[in-house]
Formats: structure tokens, C-alpha cells, sequence
């Protein structure tokens, strides 16, 4: 058996969870959460860490050069890196809504990468 500790994220009480965890990767166990959703997040966050992913990428043809995006839910953290040099080589192109898909599918996660503010031209 081995030991995780994961913080969780999920009110600004930051409780420090410990999970006991089997050999084959069950969690057997877990303390230090004061409520279920902390229990329920610190497992989930054990067994796949997601995250969404916040970033800018450069524009073609717009008088703005760069535009704020994000992935349209969480993707797998270990994917992080990767998506943000796959980033580097996005241009959107205007005319685009808050919203709008700038790439979809991101890395083959399903996930889309979507603008957060209009892109004039
Ligand atoms: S376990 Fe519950 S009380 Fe503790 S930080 Fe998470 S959400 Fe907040």
C-alpha cells in the first residue's frame, strides 16, 4: 500500500487529503476532507487529473495580434504540455465570437479550443 496527498482545490479551506492507495492503483482510503465533494474531487484528481487549459494564440488577418482562448472542458494534465505547443502553430482567423471554435479537437481529446473575446478583423 502507498500514500498520496493531494490538496483540495474545492473551497478556500484547502484541505490536505491523504489517500491510502493499493498496489493496483485502488483507493482504499481516504482522510483529512471535510465534506464529500473535497472526497469525490481528491479521488477523481488522483485518478485523472484534468485540467482546462487557458491560453493565447496569434491571429492572421486581424488588427488584434493575439487572441485569449481556452479548451471548451478540462483535458488530461499530462496532455498540458503537448496541447501548448500545438498552440504555437494555431493562427485564428477573425471574424470570431466569444465562443466560437478557434481548433476543434484538440490533440484527439474531443475537447475543442474555443475563443473568449470577439476577434475583429
Ligand atoms: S474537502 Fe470540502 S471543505 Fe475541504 S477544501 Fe475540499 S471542498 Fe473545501
Amino acid at each position: 500500500m502507498k500514500e498520496a496527498q493531494i490538496i483540495c482545490v474545492g473551497c478556500p479551506l484547502g484541505c490536505r487529503a491523504t489517500l491510502k492507495v493499493s498496489r493496483e492503483g485502488e483507493v482504499l482510503e481516504v482522510t483529512g476532507c471535510r465534506c464529500k465533494e473535497g472526497r469525490r474531487y481528491v479521488v477523481e484528481e488522483f485518478r485523472n487529473p484534468v485540467r482546462v487549459l487557458t491560453a493565447t494564440v496569434l491571429t492572421e488577418g486581424s488588427r488584434v495580434p493575439l487572441l485569449p482562448v481556452r479548451t471548451s472542458s478540462p483535458i488530461p494534465k499530462e496532455k498540458l504540455r503537448e496541447a501548448m505547443k500545438a498552440l504555437a502553430k494555431v493562427r485564428a482567423k477573425p471574424p470570431l465570437r466569444a465562443g466560437e471554435v478557434v481548433l476543434e479537437d484538440l490533440l484527439g481529446t474531443g475537447v475543442d479550443l474555443v475563443a473568449t473575446r470577439d476577434l475583429p478583423s
